[in-house]
């Protein structure tokens, strides 16, 4: 099976080196796009990572039966162009549980004890703590929305903490509650009650911006933690809750628009079509605000995650496991 390896880094050749049998791979740094489309030709499947914008037109154009995501979201991918295509795509459903998780936490603690913000200080000279305190995790209640993989490596993380946790999940496993000590509420319930929140699910046309203005308005004082998709959230009624306190500061791995994580921010006039520029102005009002700290879409990126990747990836070339 011949095999166009998008999205490739370095790393990646050494580490599958000596495992690829059966697979002929032949990898390219570039993002699978429209532009790019062309480098596909002549293979039997592609794998890619999530910038490459597999949409209507890119899967029209692929001569393939197999695109194999190097990631757990498939939402850069057109599924139902995928299907009258007869393409089949694969993603990789667990390979992060404990990783995003871990920078879930990262994120939160930096919020809560304001770690960057007294890691600046020292860094201009000053080591007062005016405008340092925070406060503690322990005793305090973690809303968790979404416990696949990641949610419940979260739960177990904020357990050790001495927090209280309570989840929403429409699809939600009623047996995790006692296995992992917390307790299933509405949405509604969650947002209301919860003095931190944490998104863990997947982006779906359902639930795009599922924290809007009505959603905010239920908050008072909770910090924001979004490691999952940053359509989730929306992000102008995410600035208005800011302003007005109901949300007192954000964790994000992820925005809505993550155009500029590719393209510097200063050739904002040459961005890609499909690149929203209402979006990435409202994201870069969130990034210059004291109260949010951004990370770019780096909560998967630990080594032994990628390595997990690889390999599943190898498995899904080979049999199609992990169709979505
Ligand atoms: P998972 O499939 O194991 O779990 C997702 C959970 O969300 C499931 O329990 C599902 O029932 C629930 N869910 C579905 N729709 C929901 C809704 N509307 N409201 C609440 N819950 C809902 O997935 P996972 O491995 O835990 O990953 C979760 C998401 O995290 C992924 O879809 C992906 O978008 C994101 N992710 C981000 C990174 C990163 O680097 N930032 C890395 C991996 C995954």
């Amino acid at each position: 099976m011949k095999v166009a390896w998008f999205d490739a880094e370095e790393w990646e050749k050494e580490y599958l080196e000596g495992k690829t049998s059966n697979l002929e791979i032949e990898f390219f740094s570039d993002s699978l796009t429209e532009e790019t489309v062309e480098k596909a030709e002549g293979f039997d499947a592609v794998t890619v990572f999530v910038d490459s914008h597999i949409n209507e037109k890119v899967l029209d154009s692929l001569e393939i039966d197999l695109v194999a995501c190097r990631s757990t979201g498939y939402d850069h991918v057109d599924l139902e162009a995928a299907e009258e295509n007869n393409i089949t795509v694969c993603n990789v459903p667990q390979y992060g549980g404990s990783t995003v998780a871990e920078h879930t936490f990262g994120l939160i603690l930096s919020l809560s004890r304001k770690i960057y913000e007294a890691i600046r200080k020292v860094d201009n000279g000053s080591f007062d703590h005016e405008g340092l305190r925070g406060f503690d995790l322990h005793g305090k209640k973690l809303g968790v929305i979404g416990t696949g993989a990641i949610g419940q490596n979260v739960i177990k993380i904020a357990r050790g903490f001495g927090m209280d946790v309570v989840a929403y999940d429409p699809y939600g496993d009623e047996s995790l509650e006692e296995e992992l000590g917390f307790m299933y509420v509405s949405l509604e319930d969650l947002l209301d009650h919860s003095d931190v929140v944490s998104l863990h699910c997947p982006l779906t046309d359902e639930n795009r911006h599922m924290l809007s203005s009505e959603e905010f308005e239920l908050m008072e004082d909770t910090l924001l933690v979004n490691t999952a998709r940053g359509a989730l959230i929306d992000t102008e009624a995410l600035i208005q809750a800011l302003e007005d306190g109901s949300v007192s500061g954000a964790g994000l791995d992820v925005l809505e628009e993550e155009c500029y994580v590719e393209e510097d921010i200063e050739v904002m006039g040459q961005l890609k079509d499909e690149c929203d520029l209402e979006l990435i102005l409202e994201d870069h009002m969130l990034m210059e605000r004291d109260d949010v700290l951004v990370t770019p879409h780096n909560a998967f990126n630990s080594r032994e995650a990628m390595h997990r990747i690889a390999d599943t990836t190898l498995e899904n070339l080979r049999s199609k496991e992990n169709r979505v």
